[in-house]
């Protein structure tokens, strides 16, 4: 899928908290690194998500109270592109083993847009369980 290819990739590093990716297809996307740490895909956060039910463009702790003023900003230490089709950040909370590949950050994308369309599908979703094909 060609709208899933990176046109470039600014990650704002030190100077701010966000990566910016603009695709070959013309689409925009603004990832948060908080964002991007819950949606992170290695194995272990996907299990965590799994048992909490969360999906990665969901917060991993909605109801916490004020962040402890001891919790360090989020931030990655490193990002080292994998190959030509991912890229790995290694965190600052020393987590480090999520691979975010193009396709899985495009399907991700947390703009309105993107959002609104995964969103369209959860509602098809809930209709056909609430009304069931009649039985010939
Ligand atoms: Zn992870
Ligand atoms: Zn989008």
């Amino acid at each position: 899928m060609s709208g899933s290819q990176p046109a470039s990739i600014k990650v704002h590093k030190s100077s701010g908290n966000t990566m910016e990716i603009a695709w070959k297809d013309g689409h925009q996307s603004t990832y948060s690194f908080a964002y991007l740490r819950d949606a992170c895909p290695c194995a272990l956060c996907n299990d965590e998500r799994e048992k909490s039910r969360r999906q990665p463009d969901q917060p991993s702790s909605p109801d916490a109270g004020p962040l402890p003023m001891f919790k360090p900003v989020l931030r990655p230490t490193e990002v080292a592109p994998v190959g030509n089709y991912a890229i790995r950040f290694t965190w600052n909370d020393g987590h480090q083993h999520g691979i975010y590949s193009w396709s899985y950050l495009r399907e991700w994308c947390p703009c309105e847009e993107c959002r609104a369309a995964r969103h369209a599908g959860d509602g098809l979703q809930y209709d056909i369980e609430h009304h069931p094909p009649r039985k010939q």
